[in-house]
């Protein structure tokens, strides 16, 4: 009689196992209290993901859709449109939390999850039009899972990323299958992950991990553009990107902290150094006004 063996399971990547020494590496981590930041597990793996992705840092989640949320949430206001390629995670299998969470929609783009720059170009609506919904986001999975596990092509990718910058845009990665892209391509994670402002990945996929997702992008480039050509005197103006809370909002909460700054215009912050503040202080208000900011 054949004997009775476990079955062959190729449902998903996502019925990995951790391996023996990812479990004696879990039994022996050193813990602490996450929430205050003091669980040196998570920190390292922290840094080290976005050491891995070329990022400033990373935030460790429990899955891979609330990477995605967190990401778009960061990066829109309710209203706005996303570009995507075709049935992209973010709409196809997150139980409408983007529509739930961010109150955007979503405008598909080219064929089979990939798209070009010119694809992503013709789509943009910009933002201040009567009846448009603004584009501020575009947003690509690699390796895309509908797609059947394709690799988008880097030269396509960087060039999106590209666009969007040239057009206030923010860019967005879902990486869940970056280290699977990573193999087949022969690029590293800061290849692929660089030209986009904000990139998940998954642990829990490939890797074996039981659980857990990283999103990653560069501490204030999230939120603020300041274009340092006209900062030469004591006036620094700064607008805050699509995703970051509006002007009036970032001046009650910077005076909340002590620092006071002028809402310039709906999404412009004034700070005008004089006599009065010396250095130091200068230092201290710019770290205080990007905490504020952060936070979102
Ligand atoms: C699996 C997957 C996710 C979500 O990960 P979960 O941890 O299952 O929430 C996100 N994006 C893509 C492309 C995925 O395949």
């Amino acid at each position: 009689m054949p004997e009775i063996s476990a079955p062959i399971d190729l449902r998903s990547d996502t019925v990995t196992r951790p391996s023996p020494g990812m479990r004696r590496a879990m039994a022996e981590a050193p813990v602490g209290d996450d929430q205050y930041g003091e669980d040196p597990s998570v920190n390292r793996l922290q840094e080290r993901i976005a050491e891995l992705l070329g990022k400033e840092a990373a935030l460790f989640v429990p899955s891979g859709t609330m990477a995605n949320q967190i990401g778009l949430k960061l990066l829109t206001r309710p209203g706005d449109d996303v570009v995507v390629g075709e049935e992209p995670h973010i709409v196809w299998h997150e139980a409408g939390a983007a529509a739930a969470n961010s109150g955007i929609q979503f405008t598909t783009v080219g064929k089979g999850g990939l798209f070009t720059a010119a694809d992503f170009r013709a789509a943009y609506k910009p933002p201040g039009h009567i009846v448009y919904p603004p584009t501020t986001v575009v947003a690509i999975e690699n390796t895309h899972n509908r797609g059947g596990g394709v690799v988008f092509p880097q030269k396509d990718a960087a060039a999106i990323a590209a666009v969007a910058r040239e057009l206030g845009v923010g860019s967005y990665l879902d990486g869940a299958r970056l280290f699977n892209a990573a193999a087949a391509s022969g690029r590293t994670l800061a290849e692929l992950a660089v030209p986009f402002d904000v990139v998940s990945v998954a642990l829990s996929k490939g890797l074996g991990c039981p659980v857990g997702s990283l999103v990653a992008g560069d501490r204030a480039t999230t939120a603020v553009e300041l274009d340092l050509a006209t900062v030469q005197t004591n006036i620094v103006i700064f607008h805050l990107r699509p995703g970051a809370p509006d002007a009036a909002a970032i001046v009650a909460r910077a005076r909340e902290a002590r620092v006071l700054v002028s809402a310039f215009a709906a999404r412009t912050v004034r700070a005008v150094t004089h006599l009065d503040v010396g250095p130091d202080e200068c230092g201290r208000a710019a770290e205080l006004l990007a905490a504020v900011i952060e936070r979102g």
